[in-house]
């Protein structure tokens, strides 16, 4: 079709983007579409797809080739993220968040650790989680109040956690919690695994949108955590976090970059077919123009993420980029998915069409990995002085 070109044309990217772009396409599009419409309103989660997108390779993209990982860049991550994000956001988060271990165990993991973690996830065998927020510290994540006390050669962790994606699934689960003084120089992170006695689920949220990915509540009652299991020193935990949500951050935006792109796909689609006033709508200029903006700004964020993970995988300084990379791309996908109802009008309203579940999947990509005004806080403090 003449407007594939316009859409999917990509100037940038290598062979092994093209490669594994092409593999998560395919399987996206052969295995998970089918299941997508049913399971989001079944709130239908299956490991299963994790365990085959891991067989392809899929799930352990930037991770080093030693512990079982692609050890490509985040070129290649972002390219992988946005093809199974164009067909379900849910699966696209699920990837994303199991990758967050990954990251951190790479990065702050003692060689025991790194070993004994990181293959499982990165095969796609198991299920990773990150579990940051509570119900009073969400944005001011610092002040979090869930702790963990030494007892020995153990740490006895009590508190409940709150929207934590996967961690019904999930086998290996990063968990931040106060071990020290007030605020966020107090705060450790450790290593949980599925089954250690005392977690256990609270309630599953219900949710907008993003209903495949399950957002949990998470009690902690006197779960012994051997002191092995703690990720660097005691009070490395909002170093730890932060670090996994810079990186997290590039991956939202490439999210968003997919759902945007299915939303403008269907628009442009329905603009072509559907005909009033004795013509196609797309030819009435209110209508042509809107659908003007929503590619141009898609293909703008697009960019702006490429580049946040350009400066990661040189390992240069990407915190600001990884921010602006998330406000631009997600604040894009609200404003296209909206727009894309726009375009179809009463069907863009129904659930025949899937532009009324783009948007309402979009609205959480402005609100988690740090609400959009905190990655604004980011930008604006890097101007200063
Ligand atoms: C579907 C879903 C999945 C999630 N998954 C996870 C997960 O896996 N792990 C995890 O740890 N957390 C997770 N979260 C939690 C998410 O990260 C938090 O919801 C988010 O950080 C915002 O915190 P809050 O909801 O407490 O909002 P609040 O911090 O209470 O903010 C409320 C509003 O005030 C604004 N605000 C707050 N402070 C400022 C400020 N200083 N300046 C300007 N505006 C401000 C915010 O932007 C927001 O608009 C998830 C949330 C959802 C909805």
């Amino acid at each position: 079709m003449n407007y594939e070109k316009h859409l999917y044309e990509s100037t940038f990217e290598t062979e092994a983007q093209l490669e594994v772009r092409n593999l998560a396409r395919k399987f996206a599009r052969d295995r998970i579409l089918p299941l997508v419409e049913h399971d989001e309103l079944s709130q239908t989660f299956r490991p299963e797809i994790i365990r085959e997108l891991g067989e392809l390779g899929l799930t352990g993209i930037p991770t080093e080739e030693e512990f079982g990982g692609m050890g490509l860049g985040y070129q290649e991550y972002i390219a992988v993220v946005q093809e199974i994000a164009a067909v379900s956001a849910s699966y696209a988060v699920s990837v994303c968040v199991s990758g967050l271990p990954q990251m951190i165990l790479q990065k702050f993991g003692t060689a025991e650790q790194k070993q004994k973690y990181i293959p499982s996830l990165a095969s796609g065998q198991a299920i990773g989680a990150f579990a940051l927020s509570e119900a009073g510290s969400g944005s001011d994540a610092g002040s979090l109040r869930t702790t963990a006390k030494k007892e020995g050669d153990h740490y006895i962790l009590n508190g409940t956690k709150l929207w934590i994606t996967q961690a019904d699934d999930a086998e290996v689960m990063i968990m931040m919690a106060r071990t020290g003084v007030d605020g966020a120089k107090g705060v450790s992170a450790f290593i949980l695994e599925k089954g250690m006695p005392g977690i256990k689920m609270g309630k599953k949220e219900k949710k907008m949108g993003l209903n495949i990915s399950h957002t949990m509540e998470v009690l902690l009652e006197n779960v012994k955590v051997p002191a092995a299991n703690l990720l660097g020193a005691e009070g490395d935990g909002m170093k730890v976090a932060l670090s996994a949500l810079d990186s997290g951050r590039i991956t939202i935006g490439a999210t968003a970059l997919g759902v945007a792109r299915s939303a403008i796909e269907e628009s442009i689609k329905h603009a072509n077919l559907r005909e009033q006033f004795g013509k196609p709508v797309l030819d009435f200029q209110g209508l042509g123009f809107m659908l003007a903006d929503m590619i141009t700004d898609y293909h703008a964020a697009k960019l702006v993420v490429q580049k946040a993970a350009y400066l990661k995988d040189q390992d240069l300084e990407h915190s600001i980029a990884a921010a602006q990379a998330k406000v631009f791309s997600t604040d894009m996908c609200m404003k296209v998915t909206t727009d894309a109802v726009q375009v179809l009008g009463g069907s863009g309203y129904t659930q025949e069409f899937p532009v009324e579940r783009f948007m309402r999947e979009s609205k959480v990509f402005q609100i988690f990995e740090g609400t959009n005004q905190i990655q604004r806080i980011v930008i604006s403090r890097a101007l200063k002085g």
